[in-house]
């Protein structure tokens, strides 16, 4: 890895996402570190931009079309393009074991759309490499489908997201829509979708998917194109997001992101992990 290799972390502010860009930058690569708030983003990278890595901070917000266009005209004419991107943006508005979906919309519109968005984006930007360009998802082990505890009712739609011949971005946008449909007309109770922090875990839910999706996609590339995709769990960590609870810490939370953006086999595509080890979607 090279100051020529391009990274792009999303909600690199804070939390993990800073972490992610720490940890890039310091195995040399230049990291472009995205936030909502130029000024915040900046803050943010000064002790990093004094210990002398390259870090580069640029605004992004991951909901707002017009953003992710500027980003990625900007990339464009600065780098010609990127080889990793990191969607580590996303919000939840649970809080410990309170389960609440009064931020659904919003909660679904960021951590899903706007990372198929940026996806989307940033996929004519990847530069071809014989090792393949990276795209890595902060995901979450509640937006597993077949979770013990947290899954969807419905045997039927789990089976259909689960057989990659049925799933599609209309079967999984379809499904998200459905959800916070009923959010909205309150039925969304009695409806089987997962019991604990709800809109947060479909949300990851489709995250999941669609990396699955992609990943089916993408397969298609030729040699020397390829795009490797995966997503994985941090763990329970101590940000904002948590309130400061949880097991582990951003750094030990940043780790398998950062192993899956640099690892070295060329293989590994639409794959779950937490700590470095591949786990059930
Ligand atoms: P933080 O709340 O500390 O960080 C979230 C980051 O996302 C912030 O930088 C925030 O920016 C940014 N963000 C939110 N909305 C947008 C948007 N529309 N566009 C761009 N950036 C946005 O949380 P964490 O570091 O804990 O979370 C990082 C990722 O890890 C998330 O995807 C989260 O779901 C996931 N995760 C976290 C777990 C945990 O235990 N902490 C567990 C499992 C998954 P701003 O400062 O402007 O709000």
């Amino acid at each position: 890895w090279s100051i020529d290799t391009i990274a792009v972390v999303t909600g690199a502010n804070r939390g993990i996402g800073l972490e992610i860009v720490h940890q890039l930058a310091m195995h040399g690569l230049t990291v472009i570190l995205t936030s909502r708030e130029t000024g915040v983003g900046e803050e943010a990278a000064r002790v990093l931009l004094e210990g002398g890595l390259n870090v580069v901070v640029h605004k992004l917000d991951i909901v707002d079309p017009s953003s992710i266009k500027i980003f990625a005209e900007w990339i464009q004419q600065n780098y010609g393009g990127i080889d990793i991107l990191v969607n580590n943006a996303g919000v939840n508005f649970n809080v410990g074991t309170e389960n609440s979906v009064e931020s659904a919309e919003k909660v679904i519109e960021t951590n899903y759309f706007g990372t198929k968005n940026m996806i989307k984006a940033m996929i004519p930007l990847m530069r071809p490499s014989a090792s393949g360009a990276r795209i890595v998802s902060v995901s979450s082990r509640l937006g597993r489908l077949n979770g013990r505890r947290n899954r969807i009712g419905d045997v039927t739609l789990r089976q259909q997201l689960e057989d990659m011949n049925l799933l599609s971005e209309e079967l999984i946008d379809r499904t998200v829509t459905k959800f916070i449909e009923q959010v909205k007309d309150g039925s969304w109770t009695s409806c089987g979708w997962p019991q604990v922090f709800t809109d947060y875990s479909m949300s990851k839910l489709a995250v999941n998917a669609y990396t699955r999706l992609m990943a089916k996609i993408l397969s298609d590339r030729p040699e020397g194109q390829k795009i490797y995709i995966n997503c994985y769990c941090p763990g329970w960590v101590k940000t904002a997001m948590t309130g400061w609870a949880g097991h582990t810490t951003p750094e030990d939370g940043a780790d398998t992101g950062v192993w899956l953006a640099l690892l070295p086999e060329q293989f590994v595509r639409g794959k779950f992990f937490a700590e470095r080890r591949e786990i059930n979607f």
